[in-house]
């Protein structure tokens, strides 16, 4: 085994500060007195910041990430959550329709003084809503 093959292994534990003082001075000296090792040196340098200042790779499904992470007992909780989701979602679809509907109606139909009918739909008091 050369010098050259021993060392090699020293440098990724140094650039990972594994290294005893004594260890990084061996490693200094001979890298300073080898070209080829001050340029394996210089690679490994630059890949490990490279890989420290690369950006986070964004999980493909946020929920899938949420679900895996909280226990058994919380999936009642997320499943509540999912719907509440879906529900926002095609009320904003509503919403979005309605805002269509009324766009396309002429100016001067459309009056503060118009009565909007809504659909009927059960009202709960907020004394029916617990909370935990
Ligand atoms: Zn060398």
């Amino acid at each position: 085994m050369t010098e050259c093959d021993a060392i090699r292994p020293q440098i990724t534990a140094l650039l990972d500060g594994e290294l005893s003082l004594a260890a990084i001075a061996e490693v200094d000296a001979h890298v300073n007195g080898c070209t080829a090792c001050a340029a394996v040196y210089a690679d490994i340098g630059i890949l490990k910041t490279a890989a420290r200042t690369a950006a986070p790779i964004p999980p493909v499904d946020l929920w899938t990430g949420i679900g895996e992470a909280i226990d058994e007992a919380d999936h009642d909780m997320l499943d509540t959550m999912r719907l509440l989701r879906q529900e926002m979602q095609s009320l904003r679809e509503e919403v979005a329709a309605l805002r269509q509907e009324l766009a396309k109606r002429p100016a001067s139909t459309v009056s503060r003084s118009t009565p909007i009918s809504l659909p009927d739909a059960p009202r709960k008091s907020m004394s029916q809503y617990r909370l935990v």
